[in-house]
């Protein structure tokens, strides 16, 4: 007989084994040298090596097509770029650094002097050993980026500069994957891969994305589960521009970004701030022990065009430190010695620990409401009494079937009782198997699942 698939919750422990950690971060070294940016080949062969650890659909939108006040632009392609100082040696090499070009650059091959290059380079003095990472998408220019010491190291003079890179009719790729569940309503995964070698903003994001995928493929789902591996903003407002019916049925969703650093876990909260996926984010936080919660803005990740007010769809970022908070952020010092692989497995924990919650939070009715039941008699009492979190139980028990009246949910009950999901989920369970609280099949499913007929298939 087939074995029952397992429920996104079993999935928690074992996503914080050494064996995730090390898996992720093989990944991230593998995309690390690749010189994406919003198209191009980089993008592309980046969503080609996903292929080959998920059924990832490829999607080649062509230069020129509008989306919504945006159109498709043309497609970026390098191959090499450097400055050469007058004894001909690379000062600058793209070959050692794909940072050191102004990602999207157009062509330029010429002799000019240091005083006219100087307006063509960027650095960061007050971190004079980073390569910082600039882009010019809508604007066409070219440029270079250096480490300030070097700049100031320069002699006057001439300085030969190239870079062989092409700007053309194309296509915008992007990655997309639906996993589905037994409801229509979604739950939206999405993470920008469009920087260069940059490891924890972008290629973390894409790391936990594409494993989260992988390992929700063999469980059992509640909901569907809808991938996205994109270029940042361009890349979701084409997606949002093709996909609007599809856009209607994401219920919860997430963009993954910066998870890899030692930081703790942070979450920015969607546009309507009390989302049930930005309750059960705050919640999950707090018991694992991190308040850094902050309100949505309009400015970060692609949130940004899911919560647009056409869309308003109930998305947050979860984040380790925040983009822009640490000083590694955008230069050659986000690289992989900055992500950890243990860091990068919790980050997976708490995201799965977060659709665990989505997945079973759920309203319930109990079904002894006039006073409360004998649990003793029923053995509960002795079945808790060997274990070590006994009296959080008993107490997760007790709040389940006090507030238990079809009008508040698990996540109801996990706020008012300060009790982590998890219990309350054991809790639920066992009340459930003694008959003492009844799944309330919420009206917005769109089919007729319940946990309770999960847990019937599961005996
Ligand atoms: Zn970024």
């Amino acid at each position: 007989m087939k074995s029952p698939l397992r429920l996104v919750s079993e999935l928690i422990p074992l996503s914080r084994g050494e064996s995730t950690g090390r898996e992720l971060y093989e990944l991230i070294k593998e995309l690390f040298p690749i010189c994406r940016s919003i198209t191009g080949e980089g993008l592309r062969s980046t969503l080609r090596i996903l292929q080959k650890h998920i059924p990832l659909t490829l999607e080649e939108i062509p230069t020129g097509t509008p989306a919504f006040d945006w159109t498709v632009p043309k497609e970026w392609n390098i191959r090499d770029a450097y400055i050469k100082n007058s004894s001909g040696e690379r000062i600058v090499d793209f070959q050692k650094s794909n940072l050191c070009v102004l990602n999207y650059s157009i062509p330029v091959n010429r002799k000019i002097s240091l005083d006219e290059l100087r307006a063509h380079l960027f650095t960061l003095p007050e971190q004079p050993e980073a390569i910082p990472y600039r882009t010019s998408y809508y604007r066409e220019a070219w440029g270079f980026c250096l480490p300030h010491r070097l700049l100031e190291s320069l002699a006057p003079g001439e300085y030969q500069v190239q870079i062989d890179s092409t700007l053309a009719a194309g296509h915008l790729s992007y990655g997309e994957l639906l996993l589905p569940g037994e409801s229509d309503e979604e739950i939206l995964i999405s993470a920008h891969a469009c920087h260069p070698s940059l490891a924890n903003d972008n290629l973390s994001g894409v790391a936990v994305a594409a494993f989260l995928a992988r390992s929700l493929a063999d469980v059992h789902r509640r909901y569907s589960y809808r991938f996205l591996f994109l270029p940042g903003t361009i890349g979701s407002i084409v997606w949002l521009s093709r996909n609007q019916q599809s856009a209607s049925r994401i219920s919860h969703g997430l963009v993954l970004a910066c998870l890899g650093d030692s930081g703790s876990l942070s979450y920015k909260k969607s546009r309507r701030g009390d989302a049930e996926v930005d309750r059960v984010a705050v919640h999950v936080l707090k018991h694992l022990g991190s308040q850094n919660v902050r309100d949505f803005s309009p400015y970060g990740y692609d949130e940004r065009q899911y919560c647009s007010p056409g869309f308003n769809l109930s998305v947050g970022c979860l984040s380790r430190t925040p983009h822009g908070q640490f000083p590694e952020y955008h230069t050659s010092e986000d690289n992989l010695d900055f992500v950890r692989p243990d860091a990068l497995a919790d980050s997976c924990a708490c995201v799965l620990s977060i659709l665990a919650a989505l997945e079973e939070n759920q309203t319930y009715r109990n079904r002894n409401p006039m006073c409360e039941p004998q649990l003793g008699r029923r053995g509960l009492y002795r079945q808790l009494g060997g274990m070590r979190d006994a009296g959080q139980l008993e107490m997760a028990m007790l709040w389940l079937l006090n507030l238990s009246d079809e009008t508040h949910s698990v996540i109801d009950i996990a706020e008012r009782s300060n009790l982590p999901f998890d219990c309350l989920r054991t809790a639920a369970a066992t009340l459930r198997e003694n008959g003492l609280l009844e799944a309330v099949v919420p009206r917005t499913m769109k089919s007729d699942v319940s946990l309770d007929s999960i847990a019937g298939n599961r005996r």
